[in-house]
């Protein structure tokens, strides 16, 4: 398959494949692949002080992650979410048996509705899964003072968040346990992987044992496990990005620096990012005013051998397998929103291009 003159939506980043050969020397020359190797356990290093977190357990995507944590902290009962996600986020909370009650999201910011989410709170509420949508993160304060009160979890769905810091500090260490995926299309990437936060000891240790089986040594079980496991061929690829990721965000600025430019425009809303976010121009949404208006624009985009792509759409509340609360924001931007291509290599010509297509 020839993708080479296709835009889209996103582009994997490719580190120099001698220097991916580097890395996948030393695994050959340990002859160890997985179960937690060298270079597992350097990638966790340098994420660690990258992020500025205490810790980290890098696994081997971003939904087993969501779904250890609500394991371990929702226990089976209403989980208060966002509609406006991936599927993966919602998909979790039927995964481990509880039910998702859906909140929902703030018009600008695309998050949830923390003002909303007292009024859905209920006796079998046990915990709080809210995604920082495109990077953007949530209300975090307000959430923790919901959460409080309520003597309820919070986890992070931070998926889209490598690098986001929020008042100085990384998006990750907010609520109980935060995720990251590191999947191919994100910014930050091991091809499949992902990656838990927690700052609680004793929580990260149980998240931690979860991830491999419950192991205790290889005789004992502090309790019950799946597999969450990397393996040393992903790590590589980790080693191998990680060293660009000034490069890789530099060129995604001037991308983005230059969509806000062109598109400032009265019938294309962009996405308002929280005040005192350091962001990490994750994804570029544009809001039209209407889903025929989109249709148009992407038909003329992909005319134009361009494909941008419909994150997030549908509504989450609106798939067969969850309920059906309405939930009129979510819904109406979830039916408007267009992620506009951005990469780092994305070249000039081709993002003026773009950004004069949609107007
Ligand atoms: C990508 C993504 C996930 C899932 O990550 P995987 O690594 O693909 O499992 C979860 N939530 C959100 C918001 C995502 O964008």
């Amino acid at each position: 398959m020839n993708n080479s003159d296709k835009i889209n939506v996103t582009k994997t980043f490719f580190p120099p494949l001698d220097e991916y050969q580097n890395q996948l020397e030393r695994i050959w020359k340990n002859e160890w692949l997985t179960n937690r190797g060298e270079l597992v356990n350097e990638l966790e290093e340098k994420l660690k002080s990258y992020l500025h977190v205490p810790n980290i357990i890098v696994m081997n995507n971003g939904t087993v992650p969501i779904q250890i944590a609500l394991k371990l902290l929702a226990k089976q009962g209403e989980v208060i979410t966002t509609p406006f996600s991936y599927v993966a986020t919602s998909a979790s909370i039927v995964w481990e048996n509880c039910t998702p009650v859906f909140v929902d999201i703030h018009p600008e910011y695309l998050t949830i509705d923390e003002t909303k989410i007292e009024a859905a709170i209920t006796e079998k509420t046990t915990c709080i899964l809210a995604t920082h949508v495109f990077g953007n993160p949530c209300n975090v304060e307000a959430i923790e003072q919901i959460a409080q009160k309520h003597q309820l979890k919070v986890i992070y769905d931070a998926a889209h968040c490598f690098g986001v810091k929020y008042k100085g500090e990384s998006i990750f260490n907010y609520g109980n346990v935060s995720t990251c995926s590191f999947h191919a299309t994100k910014l930050f990437h091991t091809g499949e992987g992902g990656a838990v936060f927690c700052k609680d000891e004793e929580l990260n240790h149980k998240l931690y044992y979860s991830h491999n089986f419950g192991h205790n040594g290889p005789l004992d079980f502090h309790g019950l496990g799946i597999n969450g496991k990397i393996s040393e061929l992903q790590a590589a690829m980790g080693l191998s990005v990680l060293p660009y990721m000034e490069q890789i965000l530099a060129g995604r600025k001037k991308v983005v620096n230059f969509y806000n430019e062109q598109l400032n425009h009265r019938n294309i809303q962009s996405l308002k990012i929280r005040e005192e976010t350091e962001w990490n121009y994750s994804y570029y949404p544009v809001i039209f005013e209407s889903e025929e208006r989109l249709l148009q624009v992407q038909k003329k985009m992909n005319e134009n051998n361009i494909y941008p792509r419909r994150y997030f759409y549908p509504s989450l509340n609106t798939i067969n397998y969850l309920n059906e609360t309405e939930m009129p924001i979510s819904e109406s931007v979830a039916k408007r929103v267009l992620c506009l291509p951005l990469y780092a290599s994305l070249e000039r010509n081709e993002y003026k291009r773009i950004s004069t297509l949609i107007l």
